[in-house]
């Protein structure tokens, strides 16, 4: 689940790479502040190829950590980091 889509404006080219790599369709445009934003946080697999895609590293995905509800490989992952 995503907590926040962080886009740092300075940075972004408006190149909705982000939005195409997407295979949740998680991300949207904005038209009005003509940037991406993070519309349907519940289906984001929290991935982080939309990060990879973006070609200068303007968008950074932070998780909700605190949600009921992981990606199965995402809570595999924590476990791992407990041990
Ligand atoms: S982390 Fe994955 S699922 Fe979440 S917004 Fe980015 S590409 Fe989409
Ligand atoms: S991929 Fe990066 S530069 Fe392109 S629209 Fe998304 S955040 Fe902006």
């Amino acid at each position: 689940m995503l907590k926040e889509l962080k886009v740092d404006e300075s940075k972004c080219i408006k190149c909705k790479a982000c939005l195409d790599v997407c295979f949740k369709n998680v991300i949207e445009w904005d038209e009005e502040k003509q940037k991406p934003f993070g519309k349907y946080p519940l289906d984001c697999q929290v991935c982080a190829i939309c990060e990879f895609a973006c070609p200068v590293k303007a968008i950074e995905v932070i998780p909700d950590w605190d949600a009921k509800y992981y990606p199965r490989y995402v809570s595999t992952l924590r476990e791992v980091n407990v041990k």
